[in-house]
Formats: C-alpha cells, sequence, structure tokens
C-alpha cells in the first residue's frame, strides 16, 4: 500500500547523509570523549564539530550551545533553574497557553514551587501581542518563555519584539525553537534571545538529543549534576552518535533552508488550496501571514477527527490530531481552544505538516482520500449535522 507521512512535526525520518555520518561512531570510533588517547580525542573533535554546525544554524558562538538529551530536557533546564536562581529576586514568570507541553508542564510543576505564572492569550491567529506581554510585567517577573513557533498551527510569534521588551526591563527571555529549527531563518544574537531550545529529530536528525543555547554572560545553573561534559554545565557522557547526526542534520538544514522553505510552503499552499476547494465546510485554524512553511491545521465540519485519522490511516496515510503529545488524551487540543475553536470544532481538526520528503503525487492522493473519507463520514452522521454540530 501506498505510504504519506504528513506529520512532520511530530518528527522526521533521518537523512541518509546524516546516518552515514553517525554510523563510524557506533563500532570503530566509540571512545570515550572525555578519556584522553587518540580514538577517546577523535570523539571529542567530532562533538565539537556537531556543536559548530548547530551553532552556525542559529548565529551563535560554539561555547553557548550545549548539548541535552531533547527539546523537553532543554526547554525543562531553561524554565525551571532560571526561576530557582531568581527566586530570591521575583517569583513571577510570563508565558502563553499555547505553549508545548515540555515548557506547560514546567510551569504547572513551578506554580506547585511558589512561583505565580501569566498565561497570555493570543489572538485568533495564535499570535501574542507584545503590547499584553509588556503589560504582565511586574517587579517581580525574572523569565519570560514565550514559543519561537506553535506545533500545532505553525503560528510565528514575535520574538524579536518580545526580546527587546524583556531586555528593557532586564528579564530572562526563553524561547522554544524546536518547531522554528530548519524552518524559519534563526539569528540568536541578532534577536536577541538569551536561551532558546532545539532539538535534533524535528530537522532529519536522530531522536534523543537536543541543545540548549545560552547567552554568554548569562547564568543558568545545572539541571544535571556529575561529571565535567558540556563545559561542566551538563554531565554525562555525550550522546556520541546522536550529537554527530544532530551536528550533520543541522548543517543540512542550513545549506538548503530557503530551497526548503519554499518547497513545503508551495506544497502546502497547494494542498490548502485543493481542500478547501473540493471539501465544503472546512476551515484552516491559525493565520496565514506568520506561519511555518509546511504546517496546515484543517476543521472538517461534521467529521470526528479520529473517526478521520483513523480512515486515513487505512489508506497509509499518516496525520495527526492537534499534537502527537496529546493524542493520547482525549482533553481538547489546549491550542485551539485557546484561538477560541468552539469545543466540537476542536475534535474535527486535523494537522497536516509538510517536509522535505513530501512530493505533489503524495498530496493529490491525500486530497483524494480525503475527499471521500469526509463525505461516507458525513453521510453516516447526518442526523449530527440536523442537530447542528
Ligand atoms: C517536539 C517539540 C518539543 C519536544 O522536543 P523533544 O526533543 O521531542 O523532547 C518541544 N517543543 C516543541 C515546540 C516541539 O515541537
Amino acid at each position: 500500500m501506498r505510504q504519506v507521512y504528513l506529520d512532520y512535526s511530530a518528527t522526521t525520518p533521518v537523512k541518509e547523509e546524516v546516518l552515514k555520518e553517525m554510523l563510524p561512531y557506533f563500532t570503530k570510533k566509540f571512545g570515550n570523549p572525555s578519556s584522553l588517547y587518540s580514538i577517546a580525542q577523535e570523539s571529542k573533535i567530532a562533538v565539537e564539530e556537531a556543536r559548530e554546525r548547530v551553532a552556525s544554524l542559529i548565529g551563535a558562538n560554539p561555547g553557548e550551545v550545549f548539548f541535552t538529551s531533547s527539546g523537553t530536557e532543554s526547554d525543562n533546564w531553561a524554565v525551571i533553574e532560571t526561576a530557582r536562581l531568581k527566586k530570591s529576586r521575583g517569583n513571577h514568570i510570563i508565558t502563553t497557553k499555547i505553549e508545548h507541553h515540555a515548557l506547560l508542564h514546567s510551569c504547572k510543576y513551578l506554580e506547585t514551587q511558589g512561583f505565580d505564572v501569566t498565561w497570555l492569550d493570543v489572538d485568533r491567529d495564535g499570535r501574542v501581542e507584545p503590547g499584553d506581554l509588556e503589560a504582565a510585567v511586574t517587579d517581580k517577573t525574572v523569565l519570560i518563555s514565550v514559543m519561537f513557533a506553535n506545533n500545532e498551527i505553525g503560528t510565528i510569534e514575535p520574538v524579536r519584539e518580545i526580546a527587546e521588551i524583556a531586555k528593557k526591563h532586564k528579564i530572562t527571555f526563553h524561547t522554544d525553537a524546536v518547531q522554528a529549527l530548519g524552518n524559519v531563518p534563526i539569528d540568536v544574537h541578532d534577536l536577541g534571545v538569551d536561551m532558546i531550545s532545539v532539538s535534533s529529530h524535528k530537522i532529519y536528525g536522530p531522536k534523543g538529543v537536543g541543545a540548549l543555547y545560552i547567552r554568554k554572560g548569562l547564568t543558568l545553573p545545572n539541571l544535571l549534576h556529575g561529571g565535567a561534559q558540556e563545559n561542566r554545565k551538563r554531565a554525562g557522557t555525550e550522546n556520541l552518535t546522536g550529537i554527530v547526526g544532530f551536528g550533520k542534520a543541522a548543517q543540512l538544514a542550513g545549506l538548503s533552508l530557503s530551497e526548503h522553505i519554499a518547497k513545503t510552503a508551495s506544497l502546502r499552499n497547494y494542498f490548502i488550496g485543493e481542500v478547501t476547494a473540493r471539501i465544503p465546510d472546512v476551515h484552516v485554524n491559525g493565520g496565514m501571514e506568520h506561519r511555518l512553511p509546511g504546517n496546515a491545521n484543517i476543521t472538517f465540519e461534521y467529521v470526528e477527527g479520529e473517526a478521520l485519522l483513523l480512515l486515513l490511516d487505512m489508506k497509509g496515510i499518516a496525520i495527526s490530531t492537534g499534537s502527537a503529545c496529546s493524542s493520547a488524551s482525549l482533553t481538547p487540543s489546549h491550542v485551539l481552544t485557546a484561538i477560541g475553536v468552539p469545543m466540537e470544532k476542536i475534535h474535527g481538526s486535523l494537522r497536516f505538516t509538510i517536509g522535505d520528503f513530501t512530493t505533489k503525487d503524495d498530496i493529490d492522493y491525500t486530497v483524494n482520500e480525503l475527499e471521500k473519507s469526509v463525505t461516507k463520514l458525513r453521510n453516516i452522521s447526518s442526523v449530527s449535522k440536523e442537530k447542528g454540530w
């Protein structure tokens, strides 16, 4: 059966060039980067080369990039350790209602530790209004964390404006750039952010490796304690193969960034055009102007999203309801709720994310199957339609 993968925001396949770069470090070049003999030094050099490659993709100096186990770890480290460090100065944190669970649940945890969190609203497009953010600042505010780009609806946030506000009030600013990396040009020094989280497996690298950019001069206590790895900031023997893979993936992403953006945006626009032209009662969630190039989040009215997802899965098409992380739970997406999508429409919403291996044929096949499946489900549930939902 034909397989069509349209869930690149959940994860991506490792590119051949990336795998090829990683393989020797499993077997021949397996030395522990902390050891002193030659094969260990080769590993050490490979880690530092990967650090340069990741740094280069975000405009950082290599010394400002710290490898972690995931985007989740980077988010936890940035937010929880900044909060602990600054607690004597103030206990107020500003974030948004649409953060990834890695950030959202870190802030919920901090609420149990005596912190006050302001959860900013977003507009219908999913954007934070910088004026709202500045109005929420108090003399107790010690941290602002607003994501660079949203994983469900693809909205790109006004990170530069927010960084300016944070700087003006001398507040540490972190942004979760896991979805933005490889999809939006990022220059940390130009943006003026203090910390950003990134992850390898969203940019065609291996799973289980991420990084935290920490601006030179910023103090951030360790999350993990132990050996002297990562310039004494993140203990534990390095995930050598993972880091090498992340480095290669970052290099490739940098080389093809504008081509990648143009290709995925054009396929996404074609997809949205076809779906809205051929299937009645559908609408796109989130604004089109500030949006990740490969993201389409669409509500199919009078349809149960889970049912549609399963019918498409039977045709070999992999998509997602909202975000992969919440698909096991039945709670409606906090992101769609925040942009004002009513509950019954949230249940009919699906996320399609396009990537480097998507073809126009894949899109045509998907639109055909979508049209058939939506019609089938609407016929079954015509009673529901009469009931008005
Ligand atoms: C995937 C994702 C994460 C988590 O990254 P992992 O490496 O899977 O832990 C965090 N934030 C956003 C926006 C994501 O899309």
